[in-house]
């Protein structure tokens, strides 16, 4: 048996809604076939009231083992960093967080939220809202850079807004079925599994993104990266490799991809014209290349493939 217990922060509950969608295995497959136990979870757990001290004290005094502590939402540090902005049975909700995290064996963090602080935490960030162990793109966080589980691993940060149902139950399962020698995680703590490729990876868009064709919102044959912010090329994530419902993406649908697997989401904390609106320079050259090009190189490169493209059509025509 692999006992959970999932609590929620500053958290929308996008994450739980999102989880209970997992397909590969399902939220079913992971009790029925693979052992695993959810002591408490607040959207899905049949406790109230007192019953879900017993549970939670039962696991922080060590009655019960805890194997994974799941935290979805933001940490929340008002007001002060006293946490009374966010009380749960009976405590501020943090109290339960550090006593919780000190004895599970894994802490796994779900959803922007609860990785960097997600929207939560954009300034003014009234609410003092920050991530397990980042705060944006800076490690530290509520639990402190040094922080690690009583298995000896950081927080396991699988990030999104929500995350994708299957990233988080391949995770459990992976520690439930004692695989976890497998699974690498990059400098933001993500599994490695997950978060190497690019979301531009398997895009249907992608040679409109080379040929440098502008594409809007659920149109089809043109890339979202010139005019509508699509973060595709800078996002880490397999959202064209593992469909989202195993049918389809946000690029696929020809939305933008929001770039919600990085540290830095919201990007540009939300500021006015940066929300489904390429950011530009001198109002024509997009702000940001793909992550790991040179900014002048692809402005180049993506001209002359433009002019490539457009003579072949030329030539086609004739
Ligand atoms: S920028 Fe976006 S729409 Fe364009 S190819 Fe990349 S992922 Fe697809
Ligand atoms: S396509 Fe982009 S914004 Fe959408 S879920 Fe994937 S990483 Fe997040």
């Amino acid at each position: 048996m692999t006992n959970i217990i999932w609590l929620k922060g500053g958290a929308c509950s996008g994450n739980t809604m999102s989880f209970l969608n997992a397909e590969q295995p399902s939220v079913i497959e992971l009790v029925t076939d693979f052992g695993i136990r959810i002591l408490y979870h607040p959207t899905i757990g049949l406790e109230i009231g007192e019953q879900v001290n017993e549970v939670l004290n039962e696991a922080v005094n060590e009655i019960v083992p805890l194997d994974i502590f799941v935290f979805e939402g933001s940490v929340i540090q008002g007001s002060n960093g006293s946490g009374s902005m966010n009380y749960f049975a009976g405590r501020p909700m943090l109290e339960w967080v550090t006593d919780l995290a000190e004895v599970a064996q894994y802490v796994v963090a779900i959803g922007d939220c609860a990785t960097w602080g997600g929207i939560m935490a954009v300034p003014p960030n009234p609410s003092e809202s920050t991530g397990m162990q980042f705060h944006k793109k800076e490690k530290g966080g509520y639990l402190g850079e040094d922080f690690t589980s009583r298995a000896g691993w950081p927080i396991i940060n699988i990030p999104g807004c929500p995350a994708h149902p299957d990233w988080m139950t391949q995770i459990l399962v992976a520690i439930a079925t004692g695989r976890m020698s497998e699974v690498l995680l990059d400098d933001y703590n993500r599994p490695k599994t997950f978060f190497t490729d690019f979301v531009q990876t398997g895009c249907t868009n992608a040679s409109a993104f080379s040929d440098k064709v502008k594409g809007q919102f659920g149109q089809r044959g043109g890339c979202l990266f010139y005019e509508v912010g699509c973060r595709g090329p800078m996002t880490r994530a397999t959202c064209n490799r593992i469909l989202w419902n195993r049918t389809s993406s946000k690029t696929r649908a020809n939305h933008p991809c929001l770039g919600c697997t990085e540290p830095g989401f919201p990007h540009h904390d939300l500021k006015k014209g940066s929300v489904f609106k390429t950011m530009k320079y001198l109002g024509y050259f997009p702000q940001e290349a793909p992550t790991g090009e040179n900014r002048l190189s692809f402005y180049f490169k993506s001209g002359i493939q433009k002019a490539l493209s457009s003579s072949k059509k030329h030539q086609g025509s004739k």
